[in-house]
């Protein structure tokens, strides 16, 4: 899938932690001045501090804290978050990788970046083979019954000459269907197909009757859902010699009835797709604001600015280049300076396989050791709701989610504590993950999300404006949090183990369904139809809820089944297994560390993102 391979070798990097700057600790530092807002969580704050009258605060030295309270105090007086996102939806939408559109997106979040202050460049990842643009476009039915059309072309796809008339077919499912229309009736005609898993062979003979005969296009249906779902492929470029047309649900149904019915339809398309030869050079838009203390640090906070085209990108990623940018225009503007650097990076090439980010990867590879942390804000436009956290990073995490907590009291914070950080290799977060960077995806809530993500609904209109507005201040803190931390996030045991496994397929209800003759499962006498009820005493739910309890503790387990009427105790062993000792290893990091700290062990959830 991605055409460049990393050169990084994806080992745990371990970095030396920096000592603590004197006097910067919470425990050395002098009280905190009077905090310049008195923030009541969900008020707005009573006093903002201009940028500059900070210096008439009584004379105590400032704390890091107090740089937190200040730039959230910025940011809630002049909050442009939304007025950010409206401009990239009004006037820079779609912003499809390689688009004359994406290109000028890059140029005005470069020029807004550098407005600001910020040392702010465009950086070149690779090229695209051609640029792809949409020109306008319309469809609909003529005559009595007239009917505007929804639908949708793939990216990197041929579109119509002009405006193209003609006569609606329904396509022939086989021999005598076609017979009965006549070869000639598919000359100059949009042919509508019905049967999705048509016969392969027959299917060829078509494409190559559609050759000879020249159809204007192909009108096919859009999801049942009424989704219009966007696509295209980027390395393929398989421009096609006559469009494919996605129409929506039941307008193509509507097309159907009426075809059937025997009416004659009368189409009209105009789909003004625009190619230019390439290669065309993609670039991420990059801006730093630098740290004081450790400018060769960073903390990395990132969106992606492409979108795919058929809608205006507001939620994917429009959310995620707004609550970015803003965060860096309070920081900047707000006179508050990081003790690391700052960068912001908004990336393209993330919808054709996350091009922009591993090129970042590759091009940066020698900060990544340096590289703190990594937030990637890509989950749409609902709030900003929890991270995942290793065991280690607890202590430099917890004091920003209890932060974040007392922000809004409509939204909640949560940190998760995981096993390790999974890659799940599906956003812009990914390949640093793969790189040993501590990288975060936000958690977040997938409400709407399938309506909204990679459909015509993706608009600032559909886009829930509060959330987006709380999710920049959490970008805000958080990045201003890690960048003034005394040390690097912790990367110790970052890197996940691999599962123990059962050697089983099992059913919804844990059931066992089959048995592997080498596994660990077939070692402890499961048999198939066995239904595992309790592991280590507890009560087992479900299929999800033994895996997740299989991870947990030590290598030997006990295991109460059922087998018929009877019910029996196993052990399930993986003691010899080399993994073991270093789980147990980790385990023992665990307690120890628990122990220094004072708090109570709680069960690790054993899969992160
Ligand atoms: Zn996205």
């Amino acid at each position: 899938m991605r055409p460049w391979k990393l050169a990084l070798a994806s080992t745990l990097v371990l970095v030396a932690c920096h000592a603590p700057r004197p006097g910067a600790s919470s425990d050395t530092a002098p009280p905190a001045a009077q905090s310049t807002t008195e923030l009541v969580a969900g008020d707005q704050p009573r006093v903002a501090t201009p940028v500059g009258e900070a210096q008439d605060a009584p004379q105590l030295a400032p704390t890091v804290d107090d740089d937190l309270e200040r730039a959230l105090a910025f940011a809630l007086n002049d909050d442009r978050t939304i007025e950010l996102l409206s401009v990239l939806c009004d006037e820079h939408a779609p912003r499809l990788t390689g688009s004359r559109k994406a290109d000028a997106a890059c140029e005005w979040a470069r020029s807004q970046f550098e407005s600001w202050g910020l040392d702010a460049r465009l950086e070149t990842w690779g090229m695209a083979a051609a640029r792809f643009d949409r020109g306008p476009s319309h469809g609909r039915v003529l005559g009595a019954e007239p009917l505007e059309l929804d639908f949708m072309t793939a990216a990197w796809t041929v579109g119509t000459e002009g405006v193209q008339r003609g006569p609606a077919r329904l396509e022939p499912r086989d021999q005598a269907a076609l017979d009965a229309l006549g070869v000639d009736g598919l000359r100059g005609a949009w042919m509508v197909r019905v049967d999705e898993r048509m016969d392969g062979a027959w299917r060829k003979r078509l494409e190559q009757l559609y050759e000879e005969t020249r159809p204007r296009g192909l009108l096919r249906a859009g999801a049942k859902s009424g989704l219009l779902v966007m696509s295209g492929d980027f390395r393929a470029q398989a421009r096609g010699t006559r469009p494919t047309v996605r129409v929506r649900f039941d307008q193509h149904e509507e097309l159907v009835r009426r075809l059937r019915a025997g009416t004659a339809v009368e189409l009209e398309f105009l789909i003004d797709n625009r190619f230019e030869d390439g290669p065309v050079p993609c670039a991420n838009v990059v801006a730093d604001i630098v740290g004081a203390e450790f400018p060769d640090e960073y903390v990395i906070v990132q969106g992606h600015l492409d979108t795919w085209d058929g809608a205006e990108g507001a939620q994917d990623n429009g959310t995620g280049v707004a609550t970015t940018m803003e965060a860096a225009r309070v920081l900047a503007q707000s006179g508050v300076q990081p003790r690391r650097t700052i960068r912001f990076v908004l990336y393209t090439g993330e919808e054709q396989g996350l091009f922009g980010s591993q090129g970042y990867v590759r091009d940066h590879a020698d900060e990544l050791p340096r590289t703190s942390i990594v937030l990637n804000h890509d989950g749409g436009g609902t709030f900003l709701a929890g991270l995942d956290a290793t065991f280690a990073m607890l202590p430099d995490m917890e004091p920003l989610a209890e932060r974040l907590r007392a922000l809004d009291p409509r939204y909640g914070f949560e940190l998760r504590e995981v096993e390790g950080l999974r890659n799940s290799g599906d956003s812009d977060h990914a390949p640093f993950i793969a790189a040993g960077v501590p990288a975060f995806f936000w958690r977040q809530s997938e409400r709407d999300y399938t309506f909204v993500h990679h459909t015509q609904n993706d608009t600032f209109i559909n886009t829930p404006l509060d959330e987006v507005r709380h999710s920049s201040k959490v970008v805000l803190l958080s990045a201003l949090h890690f960048a003034n931390l005394d040390r690097l996030l912790d990367r110790t045991d970052m890197e996940p183990l691999p599962r123990r496994m059962l050697g089983v397929r099992l059913g919804e209800d844990a059931t066992i369904q089959r048995v592997e003759r080498d596994g660990r499962g077939a070692a402890a006498g499961l048999l198939v139809g066995d239904r595992v009820l309790q592991l280590d005493g507890a009560q087992v739910a479900d299929r999800a809820d033994l895996v997740e309890r299989l991870q947990k503790g030590g290598a030997q387990k006990s295991c109460v089944v059922s087998r018929g009427e009877t019910r029996l105790e196993l052990v399930l062993d993986w003691s010899g297994d080399p993994d073991e000792l270093r789980r147990a290893e980790r385990a023992a990091r665990r307690a120890q560390g628990a122990i220094q700290r004072g708090v109570e062990l709680k069960p690790a959830s054993a899969v992160g993102r």
